[in-house]
């Protein structure tokens, strides 16, 4: 089946591609665009909650820190105690015990010079050149995270913790109740506080969805999570607080969304400036878009073959009889009878296929009929015209015979003569004419009647047929003249010819009348005639001339 042609299988396929790709290009084309746009703007909005929440946390967590340690150091016991006695040492125990994440707690006199501390560790060395100590002096001081200087070799490492100890420091002045500086309060808070913090926070299926969290310094380093230093200013991206979540590389080949919020500083002499950052790898991000346009894809594409199937069968169910209609109607063209044996399923091709049976018995019925009828027309016509032929050949018949004697008329004799003076002219031998001439004819009607004077001629016209040859031409002229014409006859012949007539003639008894004589008169075509009209005119002359003599003789033309 040619593809290109217009046929109903051709029609109802492209319809149901059509179809198909009506309903699904749009569906596809909106997955594609405006979903898309949608997941990613709604991923963006969840990334940015997580990292406000985060840094909420973590702000609200280092500000509980750093109004323990100025509240503490407000205390009447940090007031008044003497820094060196075990009280005093016993109740920095127990500070230490309350929070977890504290790893040191010490107290400094005025120069620096470390009085009391957990574990004892670092009394009486000097603590002057540490910033927390100088800081504290103007205020509270909460320190940027930093890995551990004197106390690296004192402290052992958390066992989830790799690489060296990192510590937050919180310091305030301790004063007397004068006012007058006592000393500091120093706090380490071991790091390991923000990865159980963000873990809180944290969504259950983050790990699943490769959502991850980052906390940079003011240096745009990365302090969380706590990866090598030589890796702590990989890439990260400028991302502005307030900023849409948006695609980064971070210096990879891969792009992550993200979103990025300020942490808000605790009240400290030195800002902080961290921030929280959120990301997720892009093909995390489109998953579920991605997902659904295979969805798409996978239900259209079988929507497709089933869609081309249902054509194929409808074509089939509907295309096929009229194909089977198509081949009835060339058979009966061609004036075979054909069957009108279809199955047929809808109601329009029943009543189609019974108007057609119906009309094709007509048209054969009058075709029939028609046929019937040629056939008589063409029976009489041949009837009539087999009439016709005989009339013909009868008139013809009639026509050049004389219907008294049965003899050929004067016209037959004329084309007789006409035909030998053809062939003479041609350079046969010559012909004769004799004319003859019933004598007193008139008498015999006379006497015994008109019909006796018919029988008389037809007496005398057999004598006549009787006594020439086969080739020999004898006719009547009209009345009770007669011509004979002898071919390939000289005179004498002719003569003798002539005269056995004229001896039958007279010597034949014919009842009632007895004997009738005839006289005879002989010419000889010559070739030098002008027609045929020259011998016998001889010959008339010659028969003139025999009656003239006498009568019942015969006259030749050379005498
Ligand atoms: P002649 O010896 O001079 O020939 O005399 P004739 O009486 O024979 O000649 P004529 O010409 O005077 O007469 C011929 C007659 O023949 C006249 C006519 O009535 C008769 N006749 C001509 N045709 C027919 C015919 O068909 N039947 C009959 N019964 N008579 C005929
Ligand atoms: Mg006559
Ligand atoms: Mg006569």
């Amino acid at each position: 089946m040619n593809w290109v042609t217009r046929s109903f299988r051709n029609l109802l396929v492209t319809t149901m591609v059509g179809l198909v790709a009506l309903l699904g290009v749009p569906m596809f084309l909106y997955v594609t665009v405006a979903y898309t746009q949608q997941q990613v703007e709604d991923r963006g909005q969840i990334l940015y909650h997580l990292a406000n929440t985060a840094a909420i946390a973590i702000s609200e967590n280092l500000r509980e820190r750093s109004r323990e340690v100025e509240l503490l150091a407000r205390s009447p016991l940090y007031v008044n105690a003497n820094f060196t006695s075990p009280e005093f040492r016993a109740s920095l125990e127990r500070l230490q015990q309350s929070y977890s994440y504290y790893s040191w707690i010490g107290l400094t006199d005025i120069n620096g010079t470390v009085q009391a501390a957990t574990g004892g560790l670092l009394v009486g060395q000097s603590v002057a050149q540490r910033p927390w100590f100088q800081e504290a002096k103007k205020g509270v001081y909460v320190g940027d995270l930093h890995e551990a200087k004197l106390l690296a070799a004192l402290i052992p490492s958390p066992s989830n913790q790799s690489g060296p100890i990192r510590f937050i420091d919180f310091a305030v002045q301790v004063e007397n109740a004068q006012g007058q500086p006592r000393g500091v309060l120093g706090v380490h808070a071991h790091w390991g506080w923000s990865e159980d913090l963000l873990n809180l926070i944290t969504p259950q299926d983050a790990s699943e969805e490769h959502v991850e969290f980052f906390i940079v310094n003011g240096n745009n380093e990365v302090i969380f999570p706590d990866v090598p230093r030589q890796n702590r200013s990989l890439s990260v991206p400028v991302v502005n607080e307030g900023d849409a979540a948006h695609y980064a590389s971070w210096g990879s080949q891969e792009r992550y969304l993200t979103s990025a919020v300020a942490v808000n500083s605790p009240d400290s002499t030195i800002p902080l400036n961290w921030k929280v950052l959120v990301r997720q790898p892009e093909d995390k991000v489109l998953a579920h878009a991605r997902g659904l346009q295979r969805a798409i894809l996978a239900v259209f594409g079988v929507g497709l073959v089933l869609f081309l199937i249902l054509a194929w069968l409808l074509s089939r169910q509907l295309g096929r009889p009229i194909q089977q209609l198509t081949h009835i109607a060339q058979a009966i063209a061609e004036g075979k009878s054909a069957k009108f044996d279809l199955t047929l399923h809808t109601a329009e091709m029943r009543s189609l296929n019974q108007a057609l049976q119906e009309m094709a018995t007509r048209l054969l019925r009058n075709q029939h009929e028609l046929e019937a009828a040629a056939r008589e027309l063409e029976n009489k016509v041949e009837k009539r015209t087999q009439e016709l032929a005989e009339a013909n050949t009868k008139l013809a018949a009639q026509a050049r015979n004389d219907a008294l004697t049965g003899l050929p008329n004067r016209l037959s004799a004329n084309e007789f003569l006409a035909h030998e003076f053809h062939n003479m002219k041609r350079g046969h031998e010559s012909y004769s004419v004799v004319m003859l001439d019933i004598d007193h004819f008139k008498k015999v009607n006379d006497t015994h009647g008109h019909a006796t004077g018919d029988k008389v001629l037809q007496h005398v016209s057999r004598i006549l047929a009787q006594s020439v040859r086969e080739n020999d031409f004898v006719g009547r002229m009209g009345g009770e003249e007669f011509v004979a014409v002898l071919p390939l006859t000289q005179l004498s012949e002719a003569l003798l010819v002539a005269e056995k007539i004229r001896a039958s003639v007279s010597s034949a008894y014919i009842e009632p009348i007895g004997q009738v004589s005839i006289s005879a008169g002989v010419a000889v075509a010559k070739p030098d005639h002008a027609s045929a009209d020259d011998a016998v005119n001889q010959a008339d002359a010659m028969l003139y001339e025999a009656k003239r003599a006498g009568r019942n003789r015969v006259m030749p033309n050379a005498l």
